[in-house]
């Protein structure tokens, strides 16, 4: 029915906003289903927590068919919201596309838009032109203090998807980030 997307930065606020509109829903007397990605444990399992340490039960999950199992087990909820979409793999881009298009959900997903080599992270990108909204946070410049949309790594490892701990990442604007990555 409904897609819409929370992207930014590290530190830009994604988590926070997603859980905003995900706790309306319970002023609202509305059921809804938060999910967020296995992996990220920063917080402990089946939370969903922001750096402000705001947090929310979740559904902690890595597969589509985890996913779709627990909709199948949840028939009468219609309303989605998904944290860190980005470390989920392109098939779950496809089967939020579907429940959306074909199947009357409601979702709204918050991740990364770039690595932290400036390149789309594919999940993202595959549902951006499926989105009805797409909201673009900022966060500040460790450097500079201006609007933020990149994140920097200052850890070694080259992975592309590490768990954000607050000590691995800053965030920079475009014109700090060149200057820092080379
Ligand atoms: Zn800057």
């Amino acid at each position: 029915m409904c897609l819409n997307m929370i992207c930014g930065s590290m530190y830009s606020g994604k988590s926070t906003e997603l859980l905003r509109r995900y706790e309306r829903n319970k002023y609202a007397k509305r059921k809804a289903l938060l999910f967020n990605h296995s992996l990220d444990k920063r917080y402990g399992e089946n939370v969903v927590a922001t750096h402000l340490q705001d947090q929310e039960k979740s559904h902690s999950i890595s597969t589509v068919y985890q996913m779709l199992s627990i909709l199948h087990d949840h028939k009468e909820i219609k309303n989605v919201y998904i944290d860190e979409f980005q470390f989920f793999p392109n098939e779950f881009a496809d089967a939020v596309i579907f429940l959306v298009e074909k199947e009357n959900y409601s979702i709204t997903v918050a991740g990364l838009d770039l690595t932290f080599d400036n390149k789309p992270f594919k999940s993202m990108e595959k549902l951006m032109p499926y989105a009805d909204e797409i909201l673009k946070l900022k966060a500040v410049c460790c450097e500079c203090g201006k609007n933020a949309s990149k994140s920097y790594r200052l850890t070694s490892s080259k992975q592309k998807v590490e768990v954000g701990s607050n000590d691995s990442y800053i965030a920079l604007c475009k014109k700090c980030y060149n200057k820092i990555y080379k």
